[in-house]
């Protein structure tokens, strides 16, 4: 240990347990201090909005109790864009005279351009730079195919993740906790409440405790509760089947490797056999990997454009329906919900989120790219790698993409996944009352029952939508074809 001062910059891994760069930090220097940048123009432009951002300053603001406890302080800088981090981050380390900052990576291409250049930054004065990749449990990079490139998909990439966390089961475990270091140089302003124009607009953020406590209590609860049963019951949206942890793993207040390692002691050890619970969920833990490794490894998915070249097509505009899929008011019960559930919690079922971006970049041929900054919009866990991909695997553009031909018919859809109408009617009041077929297709009980009840006519009629989706991908594939050749 040298008696020089360690800078810690947080971003997207708001905890102080099992934290790789805190853990270096507190090992290498006697004392440590920490950062965070409020990059308000830059998220703007990234689409960011209230929910999330709401959740981040709770977050931060328990993060500094935290950190105080450990005799580091937390200060909040604003940088606004990614451009201006380097003078920041410099800034910061001269004032409190760091030798080292040390930071976890994040997979998105400006993130990555915006720490290539504090690390150039940081290196020209003499200060050394820091950065792991600790937001997974198997780090970036590791996991390449025979031909030595990333793997485009999940199938092989989770052959390749499995035998990685099976044969190195240290990569699982705990990162040494950091020692109380001596007090801070410095007392921390607390961090903002609120930052201007980014106001919640979820109905109650309380639901959305932003601790790290939280984040292990939910946790603790799904193992308990929930997991022997998710293979049975995580595709149905009124069963609060699945852990809801998105959010707390998206800013870090909880490491992936704490939800493998609770989920291995739960399962003797076992990652694909014993409990079928915990296998199926491995397995989502595995997708979150995967879609950052895509969005690591391929810069183009990070510029808007789709991970397929050969899909870049031009959607048909449709404004009057876009407006009507964000507001809920298709006219499609399980759409509607699911898309009032993100409004009103800021949070959607994840066979909702299928549900709800097929139905607009198929059946209402709009652009998966309107839809994905909607979700980034409003999600509390929004999360550009896990939202990227999910759009892209719903409107056929991306890695392991559904064919064209498939569309899921939301009525079927829900019959299958909430046959009682449970979940409908919770988000639903206009059809409050209804059993049956009558709460999943409200159409017939007529026009004038609908009126009265104030819910809208269907958006389409979901045979011909269907149909129109089917020509337009095809007709659109073999456009790609002829242009290419
Ligand atoms: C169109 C679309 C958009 C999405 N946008 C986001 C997003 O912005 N942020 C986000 O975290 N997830 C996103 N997902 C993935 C998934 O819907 C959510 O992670 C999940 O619903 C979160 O609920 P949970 O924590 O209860 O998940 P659980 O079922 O308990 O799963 C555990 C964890 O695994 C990860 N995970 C689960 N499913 C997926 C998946 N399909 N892809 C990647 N990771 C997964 C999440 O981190 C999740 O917290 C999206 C999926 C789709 C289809």
């Amino acid at each position: 240990m040298n008696h020089t001062v360690g800078l810690l910059w947080y971003r997207s891994d708001l905890r102080t347990h099992d934290h790789r760069a805190l853990s270096e930090a507190a090992r290498n220097h006697r004392q440590v201090e920490a950062v965070f940048l409020i990059s308000a123009e830059q998220w703007r432009s990234h689409g960011v909005g209230g929910n999330q951002i709401d959740f981040m300053l709770r977050a931060l603001a328990s993060l500094q109790h935290s950190l105080r406890a450990l005799g580091v302080s937390l200060q909040v800088r604003a940088a606004p864009r990614f451009a201006d981090a380097p003078t920041a981050i410099l800034q910061v380390a001269r004032e409190v005279r760091a030798s080292a900052v040390y930071a976890h990576a994040e997979p998105p291409l400006n993130e990555r351009r915006r720490d290539q250049d504090v690390g150039t930054q940081l290196r020209a004065a003499g200060i050394q730079w820091h950065l792991y990749d600790d937001e997974r449990i198997v780090p970036a990079g590791t996991l390449r195919t025979g031909s030595d490139q990333p793997h485009r998909r999940f199938s092989s990439f989770k052959r390749a993740w499995l035998a990685q966390v099976v044969q190195n089961p240290t990569g699982v475990e705990q990162v040494p906790s950091p020692r109380p270091m001596d007090p801070p140089q410095a007392g921390s302003e607390p961090v903002p409440r609120v930052l201007p124009g980014f106001s919640p607009t979820l109905t109650d953020p309380s639901a959305w405790p932003a601790t790290e406590s939280e984040a292990n209590r939910r946790l603790a609860a799904f193992v308990e509760r929930a997991i022997d049963r998710y293979h049975q019951r995580r595709d149905l949206p009124a069963g609060e089947a699945t852990s809801v942890l998105s959010p707390y793993l998206n800013f870090g207040l909880i490491s992936a490797r704490a939800c493998l390692r609770a989920v291995l002691a739960h399962n003797q050890g076992e990652l694909q056999s014993g409990n079928p619970g915990v296998t199926a969920w491995v397995n989502e833990l595995i997708w979150r990997e995967f879609y950052r490794e895509i969005a690591t490894s391929f810069d183009h998915v990070s510029q808007h454009r789709p991970f397929n070249p050969t899909t870049d097509w031009r959607w048909p505009d449709n404004e009057s329906a876009f407006a009507a899929w964000q507001q809920g008011r298709t006219g499609i019960p399980l759409v509607d919900a699911g898309m009032r559930q993100l409004q009103q919690t800021g949070w959607m079922h994840n066979r909702l989120r299928m549900v709800c971006a097929m139905f607009l970049s198929k059946q209402l041929l709009v652009d998966w790219r309107l839809g994905e900054r909607h979700f980034i919009h409003h999600l509390v866990d929004a999360d550009f790698s896990a939202n990227n991909g999910g759009w892209q695997w719903c409107a056929g553009t991306g890695t392991d993409a559904a064919p064209y031909f498939r569309v899921f018919n939301p009525v079927r859809q829900a019959k299958r996944f909430d046959p009682e109408g449970v979940f409908v009617r919770t988000m639903l009041p206009e059809l409050d009352g209804l059993t049956g077929a009558d709460v999943l297709e409200p159409w017939r009980l007529g026009a004038e029952a609908l009126h009265r009840r104030g819910y809208p006519q269907p958006i389409c009629d979901l045979t011909d939508a269907r149909q129109r989706a089917l020509e337009f991908y095809s007709n659109a594939k073999s456009a790609t074809v002829s242009a290419n050749g």
